[in-house]
């Protein structure tokens, strides 16, 4: 009874002040929050060596991307409708941690989901955090990021 239910809990939040850090070393843990190392988790889809195969991977690879300000992996992992023509990070902002709040839909079987998720940032020293319901589907076989759905 110890580490086979640490996966349903809560997940520890990143410290704050490390929270861009890792993502500059392959061997950190991966900022999006799951039990393994960037270059092993969101790296191997950052990098092209893995796709996602559920939208929450989707999700949790795009928020990495913001950490680690990959603009490229964002707009090709976006729906070519709603991609926008370019991403410009806000210097200030920093990203301290994700929650996964929901999920529907999205897995293997699926052609569409949604993942409801609070994301934590800093900027210029205050906390923030932004909770989104965003939608995804496929598009040419990959899972890809449409648009923010309203919240219920
Ligand atoms: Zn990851």
């Amino acid at each position: 009874m110890s580490k086979q239910m640490s996966k349903k809990s809560a997940r520890r939040q990143p410290a704050t002040e490390t929270a861009t850090g890792p993502a500059a070393n392959p061997a950190a843990p991966c900022p999006c929050g799951l039990d393994a190392t960037y270059r092993d988790c969101c790296g191997s889809l950052h990098d092209g060596r893995t796709t996602a195969t559920t939208a929450q991977r989707l999700m949790r690879a795009r928020y990495s991307a913001f950490v680690v300000r990959d603009a490229a992996y964002l707009l090709r992992s976006w729906h070519s409708t709603t991609r926008p023509s370019d991403i410009s990070f806000e210097p200030a902002q920093h990203w301290t941690g994700l929650e996964v709040l929901g999920t529907t839909g999205g897995s293997s079987f699926h052609r569409d989901g949604t993942v409801e998720f609070r994301a934590h940032f800093t900027l210029r020293g205050q906390a923030h955090s932004q909770h989104e319901l965003s939608r995804f589907v496929r598009e040419d076989g990959h899972w890809v990021y449409v648009s923010a759905l309203e919240r219920p």
